[in-house]
């Protein structure tokens, strides 16, 4: 079978700086790793979100929204059995995805507007050859044209010295939404729902010119170790919840084979882009401990 191109998303780009070995283990190998009780509520709430911004406006009511809690969770064990796996109270879980939402309808008001897209996969590549993709949750377009793209958190908002994760992610999909559709998004806003919180973001033309050269010299560090097959390990106290340590040298782990580059959305022309594998969940409400050093992607 074809090896799937790679691409660059948020969460495998912060995968890369905590720990070059972990972006290997999860990108290139793919690994499976176990759910997280905070994946699956976050993935609950993207999807009751999803399908209320569907709904006509009259209808986008919290009420309304509580009552889509159990179907959507249904068809998501119905999508993937497995979400079951890391949750051990079927009603604790609706209890925090009604808080969430409660969260959400305390920060805005969805019978007021219309959103103009939502779980939107972006897959391109930059101008500079780096290849990109990932889901945003929402875009908004307002009457006078301006574009607000929107992601939900259901984990805890960070604290200043540690959003510089958040910034990424927003910065990134301002980038990729400029190159793909030609206008710099107005507005970007992160909604931590559970803390009711928000963090904005309106991003330069200069600034994500920045970005881009940035992203641009992250893939190349990327494409070298992928050439090499040398991902080094770097121990920080996200160890402590890394799933590969088994597999990692730094704890007295030895890695599988190297598979090998199988290259990229770049130079393999033709290929199929799929979604990176566990994004689109990323981008859609992952959330890995500790909130505020790691969140989402
Ligand atoms: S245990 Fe730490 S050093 Fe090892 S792969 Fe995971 S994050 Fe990297």
């Amino acid at each position: 079978m074809t090896p799937r191109p790679l691409a660059l998303s948020p969460s495998r780009a912060n995968d890369y700086q905590q720990c070059p070995l972990k972006y290997r283990l999860r990108a290139i190998d793919r690994i499976p790793e176990p759910k997280t009780e905070a994946q699956v509520k976050g993935t609950l709430v993207h999807a009751v979100l999803e399908t209320m911004h569907a709904w006509p406006r009259e209808k986008r009511t919290f009420p309304s929204a509580v009552k889509q809690i159990k179907p959507a969770w249904a068809q998501l064990i119905d999508d993937d059995p497995s979400v079951t796996d890391p949750i051990p109270d079927e009603h604790k879980l609706f209890v925090d995805a009604r808080d969430l939402l409660r969260g959400y309808f305390h920060m805005e008001n969805p019978l007021g507007f219309d959103s103009h897209e939502q779980e939107m996969y972006v897959d391109t590549v930059l101008p500079n050859g780096v290849p990109v993709r990932g889901f945003i949750d929402r875009v908004d377009i307002a009457p006078t044209g301006e574009i607000r793209v929107v992601d939900y958190k259901t984990g805890k908002k960070p604290l200043p010295r540690y959003s510089a994760e958040a910034q990424f992610q927003m910065r990134f999909y301002a980038l990729v939404y400029w190159r793909l559709f030609g206008t710099i998004p107005h507005q970007l806003r992160l909604m931590y729902l559970k803390v009711m919180d928000s963090m904005f973001l309106a991003p330069s033309r200069e600034e994500l010119e920045y970005f881009e050269r940035d992203l641009g010299d992250l893939w190349t560090k990327i494409e070298a170790d992928g050439r090499s097959g040398n991902f080094r390990p770097k121990t920080s106290k996200l160890c402590n919840w890394c799933a590969f340590q088994k597999l990692c040298p730094a704890f007295d782990g030895t890695p599988p084979p190297y598979p090998g580059w199988p290259g990229s959305t770049a130079d393999v022309s033709g290929s199929a882009a799929e979604p990176t594998g566990g994004d689109a969940s990323a981008d859609s409400g992952v959330e890995e401990p500790p909130a505020g050093v790691h969140p989402t992607d």
